[in-house]
């Protein structure tokens, strides 16, 4: 048995975060408990090394899902990171905060706006936005996290950001300024070319601090708790860990909840029908999975300089593997998905409520497709910002190694099926412009001129994750009986125990997640600080 201070489980992209700023203190003592390995892979480092694994076992648990009703019963996929820096180490890298509008939702929790502005900026080290006038005072220049104009400018890319443009979108320079709504190219977590994950950012820097201990390969099957106070953790291989000051779940937004109901936390008939033994009943451990419905539009090319195998393309990928390794620079830096939108399905809509991305690559069913990822193309993803959908993460047993039930009940909501309808008809327009069509040899899905009633079918059969789950241990008011922890992220009801990741989102935000888990863990850590260095 060992002793710390805090023990923090789970290396991803929150994790990383936490053990970095608690270990500022030299009197904390900082243990970080990974399931994953160490993040060393050059495939990591490299951006279009996530082909490697956002498809496969390799760094990702690359857990399925439950069928899906409203989808024809069909099996979705979710991946997330296992290794130092979680997902965030096999992410697309695009760094988007969301809409400020998203965060005056949870301002009646003191997490609105001004209050998450702060943490954005003390995280980010942006490499070319300078607070222009579209960006005044919003970004920062001193923190951890690398954020960066991309290294691979592929003109196909651009090539949909103009025909969107030509038909009357606004082009935007910065998703992260005062305006989202438009189309553009992203800005991304790397530095000169590489990608820089969570652990990369935060924990490589201050690994070698004497107070932080980083434990990999070693997965915590539940948390010990005594009389609703916890004490530590257990690991799935029988060690035990504990805690002086308090544990905090990072685990991520399907594990997270997985380990407190493991631990006796959750509803009550989902723990009894589990044969395990209640410690606290909270009803909404693992409810309010929500998650971004992703219908993606496939097409191949006539340009072998898009991702693709052919004869033709193999010295050019040697030419571009040359650059990367000696300027950090060409189509290896890609993070596929280098340009995209935020557009209105409806104009009197105050926020965006679909994004686009538009990936270099023919991408179906998450490049799991190999003879179609072998073609060359491009694809473009259309999604539905704030789905009205919302599934569950629950139980299949009481063995930690099994995977949960994870649910995100896309499409369930009639709403969200016509906002996936308008907006893939409005991306089908922006594909349709010669700008962009002309370098199409043929759509993939076969989805270009089809009826409402056709189009809603192919979206139903093609539909899935844009790998953003939240929520599940969702951040709530006292009299809030779905809520899971309150404003300072403690698990309600039990002492010395937290959850600091994508799970305690009460809602999904319009954006993609990283960096707002990020800011979650940010924010946190200072509350941890305060209330352990006055005390
Ligand atoms: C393929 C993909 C692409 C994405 N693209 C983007 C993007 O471009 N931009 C963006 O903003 N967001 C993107 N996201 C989402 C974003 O990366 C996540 O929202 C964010 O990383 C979540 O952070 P987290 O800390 O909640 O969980 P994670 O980063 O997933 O971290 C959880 C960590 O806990 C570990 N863990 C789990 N269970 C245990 C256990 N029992 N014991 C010990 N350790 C455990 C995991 O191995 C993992 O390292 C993407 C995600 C994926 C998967």
């Amino acid at each position: 048995m060992k002793h710390f201070d805090f023990i923090i489980v789970g290396g991803g992209s929150a994790g990383c975060v936490l053990a970095a700023r608690l270990s500022e203190c030299a009197n904390f003592s900082v243990l970080l408990l990974e399931a994953g390995g160490e993040d060393t892979s050059p495939l990591i480092k490299m951006p279009a090394g996530a082909v490697s694994m956002v498809p496969t076992h390799y760094n990702n648990w690359a857990f399925d899902t439950a069928p899906q009703q409203a989808m024809a019963n069909r099996i979705g996929y979710q991946p997330r990171g296992k290794v130092l820096g979680g997902s965030s180490a096999i992410n697309a890298m695009i760094y988007i905060r969301g809409h400020q509008q998203d965060y005056q939702d949870w301002a009646h929790l003191g997490w609105g706006w001004d209050d998450v502005l702060p943490y954005f900026i003390k995280s980010e080290n942006n490499q070319n936005l300078y607070n222009d006038s579209n960006s005044k005072d919003l970004h920062g220049h001193n923190g951890p996290l690398y954020v960066s104009n991309s290294y691979s400018n592929h003109p196909i890319a651009d090539a949909f950001v103009d025909a969107g443009v030509a038909l009357g979108y606004p082009h935007i320079d910065d998703f992260n300024g005062f305006e989202q709504e438009g189309m553009g190219r992203y800005q991304v977590t790397q530095y000169k070319g590489q990608r820089f994950s969570a652990s990369r950012s935060y924990l490589e820097p201050i690994r070698y601090r004497n107070n932080l201990t980083v434990i990999t390969n070693s997965e915590v099957a539940k948390v010990i708790l005594e009389d609703k106070v916890c004490k530590g953790i257990e690991t799935l291989d029988g060690k035990i860990f504990t805690a002086e000051k308090e544990v905090l779940l990072s685990a991520g937004a399907i594990k997270s909840p997985q380990i407190l109901l493991l631990s006796g936390v959750g509803p009550k008939e989902q723990l009894a029908n589990n044969n395990i033994k209640l410690q606290h009943e909270l009803d909404g451990v693992g409810q309010n999975l929500q998650d971004h419905p992703d219908y993606v539009s496939c097409f191949e090319s006539n340009r072998t300089d898009l991702y693709g195998l052919s004869a033709s393309a193999i010295p050019k990928m040697i030419k571009q593997a040359y650059q990367y390794f000696k300027n950090g620079q060409g189509i290896l830096t890609s993070n596929f998905a280098e340009t995209g939108g935020f557009l209105k399905t409806d104009k009197a809509l105050q926020r965006p409520d679909i994004q686009f991305h538009f990936v270099i690559a023919t991408v179906k069913d998450h490049a799991r497709d190999w003879r179609t990822s072998l073609k060359h193309g491009f694809s473009n993803h259309t999604c539905v910002l704030r789905p009205k959908s919302v599934g569950s993460v629950t139980l299949k047993s009481n063995n930690p190694t099994d995977c949960p039930i994870i649910d995100p009940n896309f499409l369930a909501h009639e709403d969200d099926v016509n906002t996936m309808l308008a907006g893939v008809k409005m991306a089908n327009q922006i594909l349709q412009h010669d700008l962009i069509k002309r370098y199409q040899v043929c759509s993939i899905n076969q989805d270009q001129n089809l009826d409402d009633n056709e189009l809603i079918d192919k979206i139903k059969t093609l539909t899935d994750s844009v790998y953003h789950p939240i929520g599940t241990c969702k951040m709530g008011l006292l009299d809030d009986p779905s809520a899971v922890v309150n404003n300072q992220l403690e698990v309600i009801g039990i002492e010395n125990l937290r959850v600091v990741d994508a799970s305690v989102f009460p809602n999904l935000i319009g954006g993609n997640t990283n960096a707002p888990t990020i800011m979650v863990a940010e924010r946190c850590a200072d509350m941890i600080k305060e209330k352990w260095l006055n005390n």
